[in-house]
């Protein structure tokens, strides 16, 4: 059966702003305990898997640039 009248766009686009969102899931770093994303380095300490990945001059570099942006 086909539709009995046009949806308008606002109608459409009500309905389509619910798709694709979704809640970033993060865990707690196990060094500071900070919320981080999974799979990424903890922007605070600059740890990532236990080891540092980046010097915390660098990490606060680029959080603080990540502020200013
Ligand atoms: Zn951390």
């Amino acid at each position: 059966m086909p539709p009995k009248k046009k949806h308008s766009k606002a109608r459409t686009r009500r309905n389509q702003a619910h798709t694709g969102r979704s809640v970033p899931s993060y865990t707690l770093c196990k060094e500071c305990g900070d919320p981080v994303l999974s799979h990424r380095t903890c922007t605070s300490c600059g740890y990532y898997q236990g080891r540092v990945v980046i010097s915390k001059d660098t990490a606060e570099a680029s959080s603080a640039s990540e502020i200013s942006s």
